[in-house]
């Protein structure tokens, strides 16, 4: 039977346990901080098994609708030399669904179109969680407290609850990797889907979209917190001698559209997903490198895994032990 759960975040993970407790007859609340729901970053392969995992959501048809499934693509040098072929079919005819690519904001779009709008409880910082009556889990907000069977904290990998829950662990650390990406302005011609060109301490990557527009992202080995005033002229002078199409995937960019992120990691895994009622979902449980990043999928595939077993009062340790691997 259904109880009640406050998700803080509404990230791709949030939203998706969100999706999936509603389903199960939950009344939910997500909580986000910022002020306007969205997601700030570009495109997003997600693989057979997140796109099976929208399928249980009841969301898998939308996005594959807005998506575009990824046939074609590898790894190269920096001079074109192909190292690996991706033979995206073979993947489908294995795995029941293909790994489309997508924009990371229709994704977040067609999540949050799952939910009803009095769901979503936004502009609103969850700083702390009160434990302290038998039972439940009460959750301090701008002017009240939401009081839940469960809460969800799905906060990110600077997870704020994670660090009150397990306040021995260490945190996140610097990857060792910074990231610059940007969705292309108009379509760019590509012969692949997908592809990736690993060079002496950087890779470049697209991803198509249906539209013939391309996220593009450059992940390069370097101290964090460095920033520059013309991102994309950088990128050029590093990687303006790669091969095509890269040169014209920058050319197709737009200087204001590059975002750079640091990467962050949880090197050191949690003792636990779950805390008593409360538990800890995504990268805020297992943020992971890029290079290992395919936490999207993992993120709303453990969420379609998790919440047909969840009940009111079934331990949450219970349900995360018996969740499919
Ligand atoms: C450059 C890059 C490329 C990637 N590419 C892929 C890919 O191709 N495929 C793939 O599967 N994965 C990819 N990943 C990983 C994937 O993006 C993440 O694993 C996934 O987005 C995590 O979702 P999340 O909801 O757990 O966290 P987030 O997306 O970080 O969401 C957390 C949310 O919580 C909110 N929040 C934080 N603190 C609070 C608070 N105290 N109160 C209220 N709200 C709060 C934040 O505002 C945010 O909206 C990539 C990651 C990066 C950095």
């Amino acid at each position: 039977m259904g109880g009640s759960a406050v998700v803080v975040g509404g990230g791709i993970g949030g939203l998706a346990a969100a999706i999936g407790l509603r389903r199960i007859g939950w009344e939910v609340t997500v909580v986000e901080r910022a002020r306007v729901l969205a997601d700030a970053g570009a495109g997003i392969s997600l693989h057979a098994n997140g796109v099976r995992a929208l399928d249980v959501l009841g969301v898998g048809e939308a996005v594959r609708a807005a998506a575009r499934p990824q046939y074609t693509g590898g790894t190269r040098t920096p001079r074109g030399t192909r190292l690996a072929r991706m033979d995206g079919a073979v993947l489908e005819r294995e795995l029941g669904t293909p790994i489309v690519g997508v924009r990371r904001a229709v994704l977040h779009r067609l999540l949050r179109e799952a939910l009803p709008a009095e769901c979503l409880l936004i502009g609103v910082e969850v700083t702390s969680v009160d434990r302290s009556a038998p039972g439940r889990v009460r959750v301090p907000v701008r002017d009240g407290v939401l009081d839940a069977d469960l809460v969800v904290a799905a906060d990110g990998v600077h997870s704020r609850l994670r660090g009150q829950l397990l306040p021995g662990h260490p945190g996140p650390v610097y990857s060792g990797s910074t990231v610059l990406r940007a969705v292309s302005e108009h379509p760019v011609p590509l012969r692949t889907d997908f592809e990736l060109t690993w060079g002496k301490g950087a890779e470049f990557g697209h991803i198509a979209f249906t539209d013939g527009r391309a996220e593009w992202h450059a992940v390069l080995n370097s101290p964090p917190g460095i920033r520059h005033a013309d991102a994309l002229a950088v990128m050029r002078r590093r990687f303006g001698g790669w091969h095509d199409p890269i040169p014209a995937l920058l050319d197709a960019t737009r200087p204001d559209a590059v975002l750079h992120h640091d990467i962050h990691e949880l090197a050191t895994p949690l003792p636990a997903y779950t805390e008593g009622r409360i538990a800890l979902l995504g990268d805020a449980a297992h943020a992971a490198a890029l290079a290992a990043a395919l936490t999207t999928a993992s993120t709303v595939e453990v969420t379609r895994g998790c919440t047909p077993t969840i009940s009111a009062d079934c331990p949450l340790r219970t349900v995360v032990s018996s969740c499919p691997r």
